[in-house]
């Protein structure tokens, strides 16, 4: 894979930058453009921190159902465009489209109910608390509506889909288990489920490998590929192998700009894209 056989790593930065100064409210509408089958579609999306563009009219569109790579070196705009989706960041301007709405500066816990979640680049558990207890909060953040906690049922409804999701993230057995005395591989796939439990539609990634053995990130890679089924995923990953042999869809970020997007070999072979990550 020439030059793309493996990123520089990342500083384990928070990816989670602060508000930039000037903001542009964008008014969250219904977009009659969007189809069906697109079920992300971003706009010129721009974050400037001061005089630096963090993105720079990224426009981008995800197919329902796609796993969707975005790749870039040290700064590239990843974590920043993830935080955009997320509603961590409210971008400077640019429109973000999901499922035909405009959700670009919508608070986080709005944009976690329209069905995207996401796992942070540096783990985000409760270490006190048992495994379980980590996705049942997950999954009542979801249900909170519901005045559950007066429902028995309801409840237990929770805690059973708390359950299925630790098994589908290969944690069945670990359910009192703290999580600070889980692996670093266990903890990152929590983080995966806790995600999960939120019942997302469309799952952002990030750097979902990074810190792995080489066994725990083939199970990683076999557990996103599994829960890619009923999911969108837009995946950051400095693992080219990873990312190359997960994603249908390509897209690289360089200085916040769109510098090339394709298929995983397109991508491989664009002299563009080599230059970049051999220069780093
Ligand atoms: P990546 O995830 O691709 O490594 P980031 O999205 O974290 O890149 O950062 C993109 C650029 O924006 C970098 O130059 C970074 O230093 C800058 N940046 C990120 N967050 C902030 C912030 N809160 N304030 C100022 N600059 C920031
Ligand atoms: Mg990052």
């Amino acid at each position: 894979m020439g030059g793309l056989d493996r990123a520089p790593h990342t500083s384990r930065r928070s990816g989670r930058p602060g508000k930039p100064g000037a903001l542009l409210y964008v008014t969250p509408r219904v977009s009659a453009l969007s189809s069906s089958s697109t079920i992300l579609e971003t706009k010129a999306l721009t974050v400037r921190f001061g005089g630096l563009a963090a993105l720079s009219n990224v426009s981008l569109s995800v197919a329902r159902g796609e796993i969707r790579g975005v790749i870039g070196p040290n700064g590239a705009g990843k974590s920043t465009f993830f935080n955009c989706l997320t509603g961590v960041l409210r971008p400077t301007s640019g429109r973000i489209v999901f499922n035909g709405e405009d959700i670009a500066g919508l608070p986080p816990h709005t944009i976690s109910r329209k069905a995207i979640a996401r796992s942070y680049q540096i783990t985000n558990l409760l270490p006190g608390a048992t495994v379980l207890e980590n996705v049942r909060i997950a999954s009542q953040s979801r249900r909170h509506n519901w005045s559950m906690l007066r429902h028995h049922r309801a409840y237990r409804d929770v805690i059973d889909r708390a359950r299925a999701v630790l098994a589908d993230v290969g944690l069945a057995g670990k359910e009192d288990e703290l999580a600070s005395n889980l692996s670093h591989g266990e903890q990152r796939n929590l983080e995966i489920g806790i995600a999960l439990a939120t019942e997302p539609k469309l799952l952002c990634l990030d750097e979902p490998t990074a810190g792995m053995s080489v066994a725990e990130t083939h199970s990683t890679v076999d557990l996103i590929r599994r829960i890619a089924r009923d999911l969108t995923i837009l995946i950051v990953e400095h693992d080219m192998e990873v990312v190359m042999g997960l994603a249908q869809t390509i897209t690289v970020l360089n200085y916040g700009e769109v510098l090339a997007e394709g298929r995983p070999a397109e991508i491989q072979a664009n002299p563009r894209v080599q230059e970049v990550y051999l220069k780093t």
